[in-house]
C-alpha cells in the first residue's frame, strides 16, 4: 500500500477516534502517526491487528458495560502502547530481509498491549478478589499490580485474538500464532510486576490515601514508594517494547531451531 494511501486511511481513523471521543487532539495525532506507519508499510495484514487493538480498546468498556464512562486517550497512552509497535514497522521498512522478525516484534508488542488493555477491562468489570501480583493480598479492582483470575483470562483471549488477526504476517504459521499469544500473556505478566514493584505511588498530605495519581484533595500528593518518574503509560511502554523484542527473539529462535531440524 502506498504512503499516501496510509496517510489518507489513518487520517480517517484518528478522526474518527477524535469524533467519537476516543482520543484528545494529542491523541488523535499521535494516532495518525501510528496509523499511517502502520497502512503505509505493512498494508492491510499489519493494520488488521492494530485496528482491533485500537476500537476493542474503546468499545470493550461499552460492550462490556462498564459502569463509567471512558476517558480520551492521550498522546502519551497512545505512544505507551503504540511507539514499539511503529517501530517495528519502521525496522521491517528499512531493513526488508529481517522483515519478519520484525513483524513478529510488531505481533508481539501488539498481543501485550491488547493483552493488557482486555485484562483490565475484563477484571474491572467482573474479577472478584484482585490480588496483588508477589504477595497475594488483595487489592482493590483496577489498582496497577493487582491480578485476578477473570483479568487474566480476558487478557490470554485478547493476546490470542491480535495473534490470530496477526498471523497473515507470519506466514499464517500455527507456531507463530501460539508464540505469540503466550509472549502477550508474559508481557502482561511483566506489566503487572513492575505495576506493583517500581510503579510511583503517592501519598496525599490531607487524606493520607496512597494512590498512583499525583493530585489528590486538590492537592500534590508526595512520592511515597517506587520509582518517582515511573507512571502506568512508563510502565505500558517498557512492557510492550519487551513484547516486541521478545517477539523477535523468538522469531530467531524458532528460525534457528527450525534450520537445525532440517
Ligand atoms: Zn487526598
Amino acid at each position: 500500500m502506498s504512503g499516501l494511501w496510509g496517510l489518507g486511511l489513518a487520517g480517517c481513523v484518528a478522526l474518527v477516534g477524535y469524533r467519537l471521543r476516543l482520543l484528545t487532539l494529542g491523541g488523535a495525532l499521535s494516532a495518525l502517526a501510528v496509523g499511517a506507519s502502520v497502512f503505509g508499510i505493512g498494508g492491510w495484514a499489519a493494520s488488521a491487528p492494530m485496528l482491533a487493538f485500537f476500537f476493542s480498546g474503546s468499545l470493550l468498556p461499552r460492550l462490556l458495560g462498564r459502569p463509567h464512562k471512558t476517558e480520551r486517550r492521550t498522546a502519551l497512552q497512545v505512544l505507551a502502547n503504540g511507539l514499539a509497535p511503529t517501530l517495528c514497522c519502521w525496522s521491517a521498512w528499512a531493513l526488508p530481509e529481517h522483515a519478519l522478525a520484525c513483524w513478529w516484534g510488531y505481533a508481539a508488542g501488539l498481543a501485550t498491549a491488547a493483552a493488557d488493555t482486555w485484562a483490565t477491562e475484563f477484571g474491572t468489570r467482573f474479577g472478584k478478589g484482585a490480588r496483588h501480583i508477589l504477595t497475594g493480598s488483595p487489592v482493590p479492582k483496577g489498582e496497577s499490580g493487582g491480578v485476578s483470575f477473570v483479568g487474566t483470562l480476558g487478557g490470554g483471549a485478547g493476546a490470542l485474538a491480535i495473534a490470530l488477526l496477526s498471523a497473515p504476517l507470519m506466514h499464517n504459521r500455527a507456531a507463530a500464532i501460539v508464540t505469540v499469544a503466550a509472549l502477550g500473556v508474559a508481557g502482561m505478566l511483566l506489566d503487572s510486576l513492575l505495576g506493583a514493584t517500581l510503579q510511583a505511588r503517592y501519598a496525599c498530605p490531607v487524606c493520607q490515601a496512597i494512590g498512583e495519581q499525583r493530585q489528590c484533595c486538590n492537592t500534590r500528593a508526595q512520592p511515597h514508594r517506587g520509582v518517582h518518574w515511573m507512571d502506568n503509560n512508563t510502565v505500558n511502554l517498557l512492557s510492550v517494547c519487551w513484547g516486541a523484542l521478545s517477539g523477535i527473539a523468538f522469531y530467531l529462535l524458532e528460525a534457528l531451531l527450525h534450520t537445525n531440524g532440517d
